[in-house]
């Protein structure tokens, strides 16, 4: 099926509206996420910056959790940043007591890992994989990945050797935020992952 690539943006708490722009921007066809029905109406998924303790509380009460879980272990195609790579991550550390996440990507992710001193900082960020122009990344009471399990690649580290930026198959994590930045090409290699799941 040729044609727009059917994503949702997860719509519970977060900056829902910046990555609903890029990603029409981009051409996508998107969808705000809050029922589990809509779970199946979508190919992909993103997953906001936001409070990853507050999007995981809702998406349980909201009856969204096990679709969602469903989903990703099915294959469907997600990207995560910030809050959302907490989410996308198989084990959190430093969650509030109770926290769960999605899970999926075989990473342990720090929430918070900067500490108070440093709640936010910009950096140009070398991406080898999105080519040779660095990303303007914006970084935000972050996360960083503190274990990389076997099958997941690391796209960007800073210059302190800390993991922000990984993929595992189809799913994509970030801990900063592009769709802040107008910096759109992890959304555009997300919709690449798309497009490959629906075969079109
Ligand atoms: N500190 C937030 C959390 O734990 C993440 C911050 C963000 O998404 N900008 O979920």
């Amino acid at each position: 099926m040729a044609g727009r690539p059917r994503v949702g943006v997860l719509a519970l708490q977060g900056d829902v509206r910046e990555h609903v722009a890029l990603l029409e921007r981009l051409g996508a066809e998107v969808r705000r996420v809050r029922r589990p029905g809509e779970v199946d109406e979508i190919d992909g998924l993103v997953l906001p910056g936001g409070e990853s303790s507050v999007i995981d509380k809702l998406s349980r009460s909201f009856g969204l959790q096990e679709p969602l879980r469903a989903r990703i272990r099915s294959g469907m195609p997600v990207y995560g940043t910030c809050a959302g790579l907490i989410l996308l991550a198989d084990t959190v550390l430093d969650g509030l007591a109770g926290q769960q996440s999605f899970g999926g990507m075989d990473v342990a992710v720090r929430r918070n890992a900067f500490g108070r001193q440093t709640e936010s900082f910009e950096i140009a960020l070398d991406v080898p994989v999105l080519g040779p122009a660095p990303v303007h990344a914006t970084f935000i009471r972050a996360p960083i990945v503190d274990r990389v399990g076997p099958g997941v690649d690391v796209l960007a580290s800073l210059p302190d050797g800390a993991v922000v930026a990984v993929e595992q198959g189809a799913l994509l994590g970030t801990s900063f935020h592009p769709e802040m930045d107008g910096e759109p090409r992890f959304h555009a290699r997300f919709l690449d992952r798309v497009r490959a799941f629906v075969g079109a």
